[in-house]
């Protein structure tokens, strides 16, 4: 393989119902990162249909080239079609860089991609640098339990290549009078590339705010003693809904059976960055950090003043959850 021949730093814009996620420009932001230091231009892939007017946002957020596949066929996301239009890029383009969301989407995609491709991935990362020969991306990862920070690189094969944390890396500026090229590209699929079949959608934990976008998130762990607070007219979903925020957790109160997966927020759960993170009755471990430590105002309520949480707050309050959160909700509606 002539690595010479692979240029480019190349991100995989997700877009949901017509709607860019927000992974999408912040993957947008660490590609601009990455392609300055390695002397190189940053891209994006957009798939789905009816898409094409989605481009010019990518450019507005930093991307210099946006190549689109815009299709019927590509209306719903599909493994092993998405996966060939991915593949075929791959080899009509030959970029050196592949940065993808580890949302749901992207762990699926990411890992059947690279092995097509016979690259390496680095999943999940949270953190992105170019190593000192001014050409390798070095990709930062948890390892062991979150107790140790990874550095893995992949300097022999393209595209490098790894999955990125939402929430991790702030959002760019959006420019609206950037310019750049936008690319149509044909998806070239055969029935054959279609393995499974789009039945219906189900869409999953209601219709409030998902933890992974709001701006308040109102967490709760194991001290919260059972599945009450969580949900309608509970102090937590209350306190969330005066804020316009949504219900986050610890893992033990997932487990626990209190409230569902989706609203895990850590290090096997989301990686959250709201404007403002309440955390109440969680202790602070470290796989629980790695997924909040990002948001921009941490208040936790603990009745243990020596809990670790307290060490990475803004604002801490010691006292009891089932006291202190209902004052506070009382306190915002009645400002
Ligand atoms: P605890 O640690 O039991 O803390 C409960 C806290 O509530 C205590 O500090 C206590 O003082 C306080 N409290 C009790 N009652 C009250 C009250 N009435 N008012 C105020 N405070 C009160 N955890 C995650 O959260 N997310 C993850 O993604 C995650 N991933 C993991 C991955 C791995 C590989 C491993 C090994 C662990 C992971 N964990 C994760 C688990 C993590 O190590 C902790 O066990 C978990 O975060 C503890 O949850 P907690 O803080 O709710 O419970």
């Amino acid at each position: 393989m002539d690595l010479a021949e692979y240029k480019g730093v190349y991100v995989i814009a997700e877009q949901f119902e017509g709607k860019l996620r927000n992974v999408s420009f912040e993957l947008l932001g660490q590609g601009r990162k990455l392609a300055d230091g390695i002397g190189d231009e940053v891209g994006a892939v957009l798939i789905g249909y009816n898409v094409k007017p989605l481009a010019q946002e990518l450019i507005a957020h930093g991307a210099h080239k946006v190549y689109v596949y815009d299709d019927e066929k590509l209306a719903n996301y599909n493994t092993t079609a998405y996966s060939k239009v991915l593949c075929d890029f791959f080899h009509e383009v030959k970029p050196n860089v592949f940065l993808v969301g580890a949302t749901n989407i992207g762990r699926d995609l990411g890992p059947r991609v690279a092995n097509s491709l016979k690259t390496g991935l680095t999943a999940d990362c949270t953190g992105l640098s170019v190593d000192e020969d001014g050409k390798t991306i070095v990709w930062t990862r948890p390892a062991l339990g979150g107790n140790i920070m990874a550095e893995i690189i992949c300097p022999d094969n393209r595209p490098q290549m790894g999955t990125v944390r939402p929430n991790v890396f702030k959002k760019p500026e959006a420019d609206p009078s950037a310019t750049g090229e936008v690319i149509e590209m044909e998806a070239k699929l055969s029935d054959a590339d279609f393995m499974t079949k789009f039945v219906e959608l189900i869409k999953m934990g209601g219709e409030g705010v998902k933890i992974e976008e709001a701006d308040v998130i109102v967490a709760g762990g194991r001290g919260m003693n059972g599945a009450e607070p969580f949900v309608g007219g509970g102090i937590l979903k209350e306190l969330a809904d005066v804020l316009g925020g949504a219900v986050g957790a610890s893992r033990a109160a997932v487990d626990a059976g209190w409230i569902d997966a989706l609203h895990q927020v850590g290090q096997t759960g989301k990686t959250v960055g709201p404007k403002l993170y309440i955390a109440c009755a969680i202790s602070g471990a470290i796989q629980h950090l790695a997924g909040m430590t990002g948001s921009d105002c941490i208040i936790a309520i603990n009745k243990d003043e020596d809990a670790p949480i307290f060490k990475v707050c803004d604002y801490g309050i010691v006292g009891d959850a089932f006291e202190v959160v209902p004052k506070l909700t009382a306190a915002i509606k009645a400002a």
